[in-house]
């Protein structure tokens, strides 16, 4: 497997959320910049994007912002990236991320990261990359998802090998261990036929 040059970041736009976030989200960065792995990220200044953002570059870290033509507001947007895309709209925005990206993290978030990683999850279910997929767990936040994710294979909408599609992480430096040692699966067709 290529080594992760580019780790694309999906993570919340909120404020209000707990420390531990935000203790997580630094600590990844932190780790990005010393395994030097650039920053894919969403390139706002709020939220945990924010929080990886400045993270990487006071631990002279690289970061791309990817931001759709509509986001780009004064408030919203980081000015600390080392190079910001312009899309057009959110649509070119995703896939702009995926390609520059090597492999994908999913911090806790809420419907912009989740579409984020269940997109990713469907490209590479499909065969489109194989590019690893890392869930940071914090604090057990996604475990109702997972429980979700399980109760789809259990009715037969997901073939229970797709398990391997993604990782779990609980920490920071656990998903980078997990990235720096990645080996794509063998994954069975998505068809059950
Ligand atoms: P959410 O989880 O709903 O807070 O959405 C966060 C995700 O959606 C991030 O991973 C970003 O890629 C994208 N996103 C949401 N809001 C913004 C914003 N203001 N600027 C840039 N990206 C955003």
């Amino acid at each position: 497997m290529k080594n992760i040059k580019r780790l694309a970041v999906y993570c919340s736009s909120s404020d209000h959320i707990k420390k531990i976030y935000f203790d997580q989200a630094k600590g990844l960065g932190a780790l990005m910049a010393e395994n030097s792995m650039d920053l894919v990220y969403g390139g706002g200044m709020v939220g945990l994007m924010g929080a990886v953002a400045k993270s990487l570059k006071s631990h002279q870290g690289h970061t791309i912002g990817v931001v759709p033509e509509a986001l780009k507001i004064d408030g919203v947007v980081n000015t600390i990236d080392d190079e910001l895309i312009i899309t057009p709209d959110m649509h070119t925005r995703k896939a702009k991320m995926i390609e520059l990206a090597d492999g994908f993290i999913g911090l806790a978030g809420g419907f912009g990261t989740l579409e984020e990683m269940l997109e990713v999850m469907t490209l590479k279910q499909l065969g489109y990359h194989q590019k690893p997929i890392v869930f940071l767990n914090t604090d057990g936040y996604y475990n109702e998802l997972f429980k979700m994710f399980e109760h789809i294979y259990a009715e037969n909408f997901a073939k229970a090998e797709y398990r391997q599609l993604y990782h779990i992480s609980d920490s920071p430096e656990a998903a980078i261990v997990y990235l720096l040692n990645y080996q794509p699966p063998q994954l069975p067709d998505k068809w059950f036929v």
